[in-house]
């Protein structure tokens, strides 16, 4: 498994003015990212990291240090973002007790606020919003569940779903028009 230290989003030199100093400090007061500033990059969150193992582009110790120069956009755009599947490897393993996984979860808030949303979750979400799944069974399956004799699934519901979900923005944040800038200067 290689890393490239440089950035997350291709082989493009970091230009000088993508750079924001603030934001380091912005997550330092962020629930789940206070202590990003420990990390020493050691490189054992990336190397035992399940998903890091089967991709080439998935490296959580990268997403790190690019926070830590202040690249917010390219962390806060980067596809890779969501690939984290939440098991927690990369916080019970690192040394600087930097809490990885919450880390990455507080890159997505942020990501999420801004609109950048990759379109298989904003269609997960719309769905969970409209028949309280998160994923539509499609009427083939159920046609065919009917045909062999299978009891009807369980109805989602929608509305308990959508008012659990108001008080926390989860609809406005979704329904966010992709491409907003999540550069906040
Ligand atoms: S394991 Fe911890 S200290 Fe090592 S690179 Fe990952 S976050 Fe940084
Ligand atoms: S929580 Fe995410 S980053 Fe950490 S080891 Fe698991 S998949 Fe990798």
């Amino acid at each position: 498994m290689t890393e490239t230290v440089s950035n997350n989003s291709g082989k493009e030199p970091i230009k000088a003015s993508e750079l924001d100093p603030k934001f380091k400090y912005e997550l330092l007061k962020m629930h789940g990212s206070e202590k990003i500033l420990k990390c020493f990059q050691c490189g054992t969150c990336t190397s035992d990291c399940p998903v890091a193992r089967y991709s080439d582009s998935y490296r959580p110790r990268t997403l790190i240090h690019m926070a830590q120069l202040g690249l917010r956009d390219r962390v806060l755009k980067s596809d890779t973002l969501w690939l984290c599947a939440a098991c927690f490897t990369c916080t019970d393993r690192c040394p600087q007790d930097v809490e990885v996984a919450s880390v990455i979860r507080v890159f997505r808030n942020l990501a999420a606020e801004n609109g950048c949303i990759p379109q298989v979750f904003k269609e997960q979400a719309a769905s969970l919003l409209e028949s309280g799944y998160a994923y539509k069974i499609p009427e083939l399956r159920i046609k065919k569940r009917e045909s062999q004799g299978l009891p009807p699934l369980p109805k989602g519901n929608a509305e308990n779903v959508r008012k659990t979900l108001k008080g926390v923005k989860f609809i406005e944040t979704v329904q966010k028009p992709a491409g907003e800038q999540p550069n906040a200067q």
